[in-house]
């Protein structure tokens, strides 16, 4: 890929569309700067020096701006940019919008900035698939982990890999090529440092698992008997009335799901016990087949049963079904009772007593999922883009093992160069590019 491709010049809203305090309009493209003299009061703008002044549409005024002026390379994109700064109203932004249109750029695609400025190397791959991930986080916690990714930490730890790579496949090719003046690499240092490549790339790998549950968040089912609150406790824990809660067993018949913000993203699954009212003699089954079905699905369960009935045959029946999951078990509707034993979990999704406690509970067992090995935040495509990269050193591993022809040997440190190309962005096709641009909103 050339260093700044020739582009058309493009244009989007960069801010959501509603009303706020600032809209924002941008432009990027070889005639950014043409076009911002033809709709701007002030002319030849400066780069780097903010304007002030009125967006106009012949000598009608469309509103009082500031514009943001950026010359290539030292821009989002790498190309000349303009950022027009107006305020926030929807019909503010669509009207420059429409300026900018007229005079000369066209209405940008999805992720397009982005792609520009990867394109225009102003960041590689991994650093613009953060800036999707950062704008599209749950949790702050993630959103937190995708600035490191963007700032480049991944891409760091991949180049120095690659680089200890192409050090050791180059002393085998210059004694491939120039076997009279080079020494083939002993074996013994070809083992040693496949070894310390490896380890490297398991240290991204082992905080696959956490940076799978930061991105998709771990899934808490509330599970019990019917009737037993478990739809009230999903409201309590969202302060909303998601789900709906009658007196009449079965009235929740869809799964439904929410999303909390416990530091990682908390899907809320409540299953609240569907009941077949046709046919009664069913009921328990189904109650209990229901409750493996999710707590099956979940990384955690919240096991509920109604404290003024005591724990029934059905509740022990479906808690034996959970007991091998991470759980909490919690007794509900304590407002209606008198005695308590120690060590249980009270609640009352009633009068609320001890909700607060239980969100503080289940956000402990969630801190159990352990994010401490989230020093390197992965996708899917990045983490296959490793473990292939693995499997091609571990085959020069074995080879160098056995004393393997090193011609042999370079074949797969040669893949296991381009797997991690792929991750930064060197070698990749238009399908995957597009595919990883497609996921951002217009505008960015
Ligand atoms: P689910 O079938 O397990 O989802 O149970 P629901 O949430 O639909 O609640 C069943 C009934 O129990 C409803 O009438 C609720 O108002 C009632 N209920 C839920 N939580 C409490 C509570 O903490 N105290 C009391 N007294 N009633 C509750």
């Amino acid at each position: 890929m050339n260093i700044l491709q020739e582009f058309d010049t493009i244009a989007a809203i960069a801010t959501p569309l509603g009303t706020g305090g600032v809209g924002v309009i941008r432009i990027s493209g070889g005639n950014a700067f043409e076009i911002i003299d033809k709709i701007f009061s002030k002319q030849n703008l400066e780069a780097g020096r903010i304007a002030h002044g009125w967006i106009l549409d012949g000598n009608k005024k469309v509103d009082e701006v500031l514009v943001l002026p950026f010359k290539t390379p030292h821009s989002y994109t790498g190309e000349d940019v303009i950022e027009i700064h107006c305020h926030g109203g929807v019909n503010v932004v669509k009207n420059i919008l429409s300026l900018v249109l007229q005079n000369g750029a066209r209405t940008a695609e999805r992720g397009e900035f982005t792609k520009r400025a990867f394109l225009n190397k102003k960041m590689d791959l991994s650093q613009a698939e953060a800036v999707a991930d950062l704008i599209h986080a749950k949790t702050r916690n993630f959103a937190m982990q995708s600035a490191k990714n963007l700032s480049g930490i991944l891409r760091d730890k991949i180049l120095e890999i690659k680089g200890g790579i192409f050090d050791t496949l180059s002393k085998i090719v210059a004694g491939i090529d120039f076997p009279e003046d080079v020494a083939e690499p002993e074996y013994s240092y070809l083992i040693e440092s496949f070894e310390k490549s490896l380890s490297e790339i398991d240290e991204i790998l082992s905080c696959v698992r956490s940076s799978n549950i930061m991105r998709q968040g771990i899934k808490v089912a509330i599970v019990g008997r019917p009737n037993v609150g478990k739809s009230s406790l999903f409201n309590a824990l969202l302060n909303a009335n998601r789900a709906i809660v009658t007196d009449i067993a079965g009235t929740t018949r869809d799964v439904i799901k929410e999303t909390l913000d416990l530091d990682i993203a908390v899907t809320l699954i409540d299953t609240a016990g569907i009941r077949d009212s046709e046919d009664v003699g069913k009921v328990e089954e189904i109650g209990i087949e229901f409750s493996k079905q999710s707590a099956d699905e979940a990384d955690l369960v919240i096991f509920l049963y109604d404290a003024s009935a005591g724990l029934t045959n059905e509740d022990k029946e479906i808690f034996e079904l959970v007991k091998n999951k991470p759980h909490l078990q919690a007794a509900n509707k304590c407002d209606l009772i008198d005695k308590r034993s120690d060590g249980k979990i009270y609640i009352s999704t009633r009068t609320g007593e001890g909700i607060q406690e239980l969100r503080e509970m289940i956000k402990n067992k969630v801190c159990d999922f352990s994010l401490e090995d989230t020093e390197y935040i992965t996708n899917e495509r990045q983490a296959d883009c490793l473990k292939k990269c693995r499997e091609s050193l571990i085959r020069a591993l074995d080879a160098a093992k056995i004393g393997e022809l090193q011609d042999l040997i370079s074949i797969d440190l040669k893949s296991a160069l381009l797997f991690l190309d792929e991750i930064t962005g060197e070698v990749i096709t238009d399908d995957i590019l597009n595919n990883i641009f497609d996921h951002f909103c217009i505008g960015k």
